[in-house]
């Protein structure tokens, strides 16, 4: 997935918190303006954290086309709290994700097409239900971020298709295993670090301004739901839009540092330090 990180030039103070908490993704210049030196160079809860530590929100990601501000992350831990139906959902496939990542660390080498056959089976079915969980997500985020996690369900499904294509060869098989582990781990980590937070603090927001969609008024069914879409009001659906649009107006291309966190595709940015 295509993640960047973006310093505002112009709104930075120069107050070293970012470098303070991910010191091997940021630095400063001679001006004591943020730079991103290895947008590789720390996990995402690191680079996250710096951008909702910056005391002036001169950091944003921009992930597969959609702007996430300090704002879209706020105060997600009080969106974990509140009543609405997505919460359990959440929490339910952070439990799957931890079984998977464990299923998948297990594997080795010996393992046959059994083994194969059944982390084939916990992978299609957890994209299953993830593929259910992002119908009301989108209701709470930016479509087009919840699009760029979907095309990330299309990569472990190739990686799936790939197992299962060489199954039977045991040098081939240990491969694709092993990029099926990269493709999950990878959109784990980004779901529950960036997806999931954003879609809690929006829940946060909406419980801080009274409103009356935290009192179930989704139509998910237990634990999911089937093909559900949340009735919110169009400025919620917009929220990271809007976001996007207060960062863009705030710094101009040029004035951005902005570097790629794992990109799969060149990153527009003259600016941008590829990972
Ligand atoms: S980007 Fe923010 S946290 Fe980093 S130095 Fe500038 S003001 Fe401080």
């Amino acid at each position: 997935m295509d993640v960047e990180i973006r310093v505002d030039r112009t709104r930075c103070i120069g107050s070293g918190q970012c470098v303070f908490v991910a010191p091997r993704a940021f630095d400063q210049d001679s001006d004591a303006k943020a730079v991103v030196t290895d947008p590789r160079g720390e996990p995402e809860e690191r680079i996250l954290h710096a951008v909702t530590a910056c005391p002036v929100q001169a950091i944003a990601l921009h992930i597969g086309g959609t702007v996430v501000a300090a704002d879209d992350l706020k105060d997600w831990a009080h969106g974990a709290r509140s009543d609405h139906p997505i919460v359990p959902v959440l929490e339910q496939l952070g439990e799957d994700h931890h079984e998977l990542q464990t299923a998948l660390s297990a594997t080795g080498p010996a393992d046959g097409p059994e083994r194969v056959d059944e982390i084939s089976s916990l992978a299609r079915a957890h994209l299953r239900l993830e593929g259910e969980a992002y119908a009301a997500i989108t209701a709470l985020v930016d479509p087009q971020l919840v699009d760029a996690f979907e095309a990330n369900h299309r990569v472990i499904d190739e990686a799936l298709d790939e197992l299962a294509a060489h199954g039977a060869d045991p040098v081939r098989r240990g491969r694709a295993m092993s990029r099926l582990a990269t493709a999950v781990g990878d959109h784990i980590r980004l779901e529950e670090t960036v997806l999931f937070p954003i879609a809690l603090a929006t829940l946060a927001r909406r419980q801080s301004s009274g409103r009356a969609a935290l009192t179930g008024d989704q139509a998910l069914t237990p634990r999911v739901g089937a093909g559900s879409q949340a009735a919110d009001a169009p400025g919620d659906r917009t929220a990271t839009r809007k976001s996007e649009s207060s960062v863009n107006g705030r710094r101009s291309h040029d004035e951005s540092s902005s570097s790629a966190v794992r990109p799969t595709a060149a990153t527009s940015s003259k600016n941008s330090t590829k990972a």
